[in-house]
């Protein structure tokens, strides 16, 4: 039986190219789709998207569907302009893609493939840039972040090629401040600066300010987070035209359509109602400081959150038990089994009733 397995296993690898068999993939969080859940396990938003952006993809659809028919806007011209406007650019400063994971995919072929020069990165932040480092056979340095699990922009002092820091960094939500990106983007003045804003509007400060000054700082947003669309898949980065013309080269080398016409629309209504944007933010900061006060009062220890989600232990509860034992009562959180930070959990904001619920929960485990 087991010699069964092993040979149609074989069998199906047998297509592959090598490099794929090779391939370690990143991880999604789980998406449950039949058991409701209280999803606090992969930073999506706890509120519904603006009003204007249902309204928007109505009317573009209309009755027939017609605009269907035709591809989408390559260059999304009216999104780019919607977003550069918001950020004091222009919109040859602006690149979007099909979510900011493909517009990281993008900036690694892009920016970071030189031969003999690694680029460097966090010890612990967002899993995905090992795995592009891997796709592309780009070498990378690991630097340790330090014992209070904060980035030393210091330790980035040593040759490389490119530098990549989400800002906040995820998962730990701690945020560099604009100094301190400055003095990396001064002191790397021949490589590329990517600081990832995945969580910038949780009350970090965003690096777009130092765009015009920069000519080798590129800054990625998304919509997944602060404006409550992961399900339209739209991401965004600013930077220098000089370094916008690689991006859209490769986008061109890649996929010329890589956002549909009802994520355009879509995403661009969201851009308009500023207002909403502001509003839900701000609620969502607001419930990280009351979910922060009421876990540190059952032991946790939570680090300093900037971002939509926060990361925090208990000295005398096992982190992956938790995890598990929350799942249980129908709540998903994220558990890395990764050296450093296998005893925490990082919790993303919910609602208030998912935060009190979250904490009665809680409560009763601890
Ligand atoms: N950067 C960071 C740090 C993230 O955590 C995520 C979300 N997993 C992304 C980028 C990608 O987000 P999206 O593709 O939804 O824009």
């Amino acid at each position: 039986m087991d010699n069964k397995i092993n040979r149609s296993e074989a069998d199906s690898f047998r297509f592959w190219s090598p490099e794929v068999r090779k391939l370690q993939p990143y991880q999604p969080g789980e998406q449950p789709k039949h058991q409701k859940f209280i999803k606090l396990n992969t930073n999506e938003n706890p509120y519904p998207p603006s009003p204007l952006v249902s309204i928007a993809i109505k009317q573009a659809l209309g009755t027939t569907a017609e605009i269907l028919r035709l591809y989408p806007d390559p260059d999304a011209k009216d999104l780019k302009e919607i977003i550069s406007l918001q950020h004091g650019l222009n919109s040859d400063e602006v690149f979007v893609g099909n979510g900011s994971d493909e517009v990281l995919a993008f900036i690694f072929k892009a920016f970071f493939l030189h031969p003999n020069r690694p680029i460097l990165y966090p010890d612990i932040s967002y899993s995905f840039y090992p795995v592009y480092c891997q796709f592309y056979g780009i070498e990378s340095i690991a630097i340790p972040v330090n014992k209070n699990f904060e980035i030393s922009t210091a330790d980035y002092h040593q040759e490389n090629c490119g530098i990549i820091i989400a800002n906040p960094n995820a998962p730990t939500g701690i945020a560099l401040s604009l100094n301190e990106i400055e003095s990396i983007l001064c002191s790397h003045r021949d490589s590329v600066v990517v600081i990832d804003e995945a969580y910038v509007d949780f009350g970090a400060e965003s690096s777009t300010k130092l765009i015009k000054r920069y000519d080798n700082l590129v800054v990625c947003q998304t919509t997944s987070k602060s404006r409550s669309l992961a399900g339209l898949r739209v991401g965004f980065a600013m930077a220098q035209p000089h370094l916008i013309a690689a991006l859209n080269i490769v986008k061109n080398s890649f996929n010329s359509f890589p956002v549909d016409c009802l994520a355009i629309a879509a995403a661009y209504a969201s851009f308009k109602d500023q207002r909403y944007f502001e509003k839900t933010c701000q609620s969502i900061m607001d419930e990280r400081e009351k979910l922060c006060n009421s876990m540190e009062q059952i032991g946790f220890s939570i680090l300093p959150s900037k971002a939509n989600f926060i990361f925090a232990s208990h000295e005398e509860h096992d982190a992956a038990q938790l995890a598990s034992q929350l799942k249980q009562r129908g709540i998903l959180v994220r558990h890395f089994n990764k050296p450093r930070i296998n005893n925490f959990l990082r919790i993303s904001i919910g609602s208030h009733e998912e935060n009190l619920t979250l904490i009665k929960v809680l409560k009763e485990l601890i």
